[in-house]
């Protein structure tokens, strides 16, 4: 037998790393597939209506046959971060096209009750001090995120000209011409001299590729998709329609997280259907205190942006201006961690030393998860059940304080499918092993897609020089410059999460990204040029300078349980959240950004 294979046994009572080793190996086994992302559904044909727009009424409209010179794919924060860089960088005409009936992007989406940003809201939310606003708590709900994106779009005129409940369906590069010719489901054709692609990072809802999913007759919708009709309440008042329900939710990720107490409240029977549960930590949430607002200094944002980042990748910094739990798990278990120790040792250790150190910090930082669920949850084999057997960076982290209480209802039972997932779906319910639980709703938090290629998420496909398909060049993988740009696919640039440096804040990423892109573009419009292409050497050496920097970040993962993170345990797969980023991590990338553009030779990049 292999060590995955052999279950060790129960906890011993004193750190033991063979034994941790073996367990998280285990529990790894029972999970891994050998489908990975293909084991969910697409979100198309039979589907398609798991991503019908729920909250705007459809407007029909004539198409639009016209010309502009910014046209920038998607309305979420990163596509307003670009327009609004590029604004500042004189450009006037720029049109936002998106699917959604309103700008926010996911968090037009993402209107499950409880839905709140993880990530501070004084670093999340950009253009606070440009703006004049400052965020009502630590961590915003959705419906202020949502308003201060509709806020950033009409102070800086970004609905003016844009097509929102349109898709785009295609583009075309036109060599002659030097301009893109856009079209969408709208019967749209719109040239465009340079366009911003914007997908999102988990823009596209996926559902389990669970046996008898089309036989369920029960109600069912994608949490990205809520259905307030069904469930009655809204975002902000108490689901109230579902008192005599059976409801039952697939999935425990941050979003199950957030929703699941609302649904505990309220519903006649809830069951919570687990593969693997969450690491959830205190999230500590409170109001904004005006004495600290009031004290705040110009430019305070970006330093706490920067700082977030720094302390998030490893980097550190003098003080932590944030100071969470995404912070305090970063000071724990990366470089601080290390150095701190070396003091404490008095001199250096070696790679192995550091290894067994950062091995042993996160099985403590694991075992305070672990001693908290045992905690709150009163029910012991629930809270056996609930309890995470992962390093704790292998999923992204998870906070909220009313999930693990909401275990203690008397209508709210946890499935725990001990790593398989649910076995099937019948005409009234969920099979798991030998029981089927009859449920009248079931509610898939069941993700976003991850690691798909890049078309199939952005649902189009590009076009570039010679009838060139993107998805055929990127076939084994992305290829860019700096994650924005791509030989052959001139004067269009990729806003995403492709070869790039990603800040667990996206905001921050996104934005040094679109500070990047208007810098390119203003050089591009003060020498008057028509053309702006990455340079195929560039590309090349760019791909190269990916693949030498992923590897640490591969074999971390290695030994993780799968998730969207590492393409469900395909580490190898060169569209991953793993291939994407930047292993440098992003303060090292940023700085590559700036030096470049300090440099002031557009290094790699050609205009025309
Ligand atoms: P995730 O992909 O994180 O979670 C999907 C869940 O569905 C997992 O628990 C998964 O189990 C489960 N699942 C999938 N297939 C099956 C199956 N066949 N049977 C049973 N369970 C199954 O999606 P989320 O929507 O929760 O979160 C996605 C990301 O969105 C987050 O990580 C975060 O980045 C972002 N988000 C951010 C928020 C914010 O505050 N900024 C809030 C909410 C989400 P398993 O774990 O075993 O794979």
């Amino acid at each position: 037998m292999t060590l995955a294979e052999t279950d060790p046994g129960p906890q011993p009572d004193t750190y033991d790393p063979e034994w941790v080793r073996a367990k998280y190996a285990h529990e790894r086994a029972k999970r891994m597939r050998g489908d990975a992302v293909e084991q969910f559904i697409e979100v198309t044909a039979e589907f398609s209506h798991y991503a019908d727009d729920p909250y705007t009424d459809y407007v029909e409209r004539e198409p639009v046959d016209d010309e502009v010179q910014v046209l920038v794919i998607g309305a979420g924060l990163g596509s307003l971060l670009a327009a609004v860089r590029l604004r500042e960088a004189g450009f006037d005409d720029i049109r936002l096209v998106d699917k959604a009936g309103d700008v926010g992007g996911t968090w037009y989406w993402n209107r499950y009750p409880g839905a709140q940003c993880d990530i501070e809201s004084y670093i999340y939310l950009p253009l606070l001090e440009e703006l004049g606003y400052l965020p009502e708590r630590k961590y915003s709900f959705g419906p202020e995120i949502r308003q201060h994106c509709v806020r950033i779009a009409e102070h800086y005129d970004l609905y003016r000209n844009s097509l929102l409940q349109t898709a785009v369906t295609g583009m075309v590069w036109d060599d002659q011409a030097r301009n893109w010719t856009v079209s969408t489901d709208r019967g749209d054709r719109i040239t465009a001299q340079i366009v911003l692609v914007s997908p999102g990072p988990l823009s596209r809802p996926k559902l389990p590729g669970i046996p008898g999913i089309n036989e369920f007759e029960g109600h069912t919708f994608h949490t990205s998709r809520w259905d307030y009709d069904y469930t009655g309440g809204s975002e902000t008042t108490e689901l109230d329609k579902l008192g005599d329900k059976k409801v039952g939710i697939v999935g425990t990720g941050a979003t199950a997280l957030q929703c699941v107490p609302h649904l505990g409240k309220t519903a006649g029977q809830l069951y919570v259907f687990q593969r693997t549960p969450a690491a959830v930590d205190a999230r500590n949430d409170r109001l904004t205190d005006p004495e600290w607002a009031s004290s705040l200094q110009p430019g305070w944002q970006r330093e706490r942006t920067e700082n977030f980042t720094r302390m998030t990748a490893g980097v550190g910094a003098d003080t932590d201006l944030v100071d969470d739990g995404w912070t305090k798990v970063s000071i724990e278990l990366t470089a601080p961690a290390i150095m701190k120790e070396m003091e404490r040792r008095g001199g250096p250790m070696t790679m192995e030393e550091i290894g067994d150190f950062l091995f042993e910090e996160d099985y403590k930082s694991m075992e305070e998860v672990r001693d908290r669920i045992a905690s709150i949850v009163t029910d012991p084999e629930t809270a056996h059940a609930l309890k995470p057997w992962y390093k704790r960076m292998c999923k992204r982290l998870s906070f909220h304080d009313t999930y693990l209480p909401t275990f203690n209802n008397d209508n709210v039972k946890l499935v725990d499918t001990d790593g398989r997932g649910i076995d099937r779906l019948t005409r009234d319910g969920v099979v798991v092993g030998d029981t089927e639980y009859k449920v009248d709703a079931l509610i898939f938090a069941t993700g976003f897609e991850v690691g798909t290629s890049y078309t199939r998420r952005t649902g189009f496909e590009i076009v570039g020089r010679d009838g060139l398909k993107l998805s055929e060049k990127w076939s084994k993988g992305p290829r860019t410059v700096h994650g924005l740009q791509s030989h052959d696919f001139p004067n269009c640039f990729f806003l995403g999460y492709t070869q790039t440096g990603i800040s667990h804040n996206y905001v921050h990423s996104a934005d040094e990204r679109a500070r990047h892109v208007a810098y390119i573009l203003g050089e591009w419009a003060a020498k008057d040029a028509t053309l702006v292409e990455a340079d195929e050497l560039a590309e090349n050496e760019w791909v190269q300078t990916m693949r030498d920097s992923t590897v640490m970040g591969k074999q971390f993962f290695v030994d993780c349980t799968p998730s969207y993170l590492d393409s469900e345990g395909d580490t190898e797969n060169p569209d991953s959240l793993l291939s994407a980023g930047y292993g440098g991590g992003p303060v090292a990338f940023f700085e590559i950004l700036e030096k470049w553009r300090a440099a002031g030779t557009l290094d790699g990049i050609s205009l025309d």
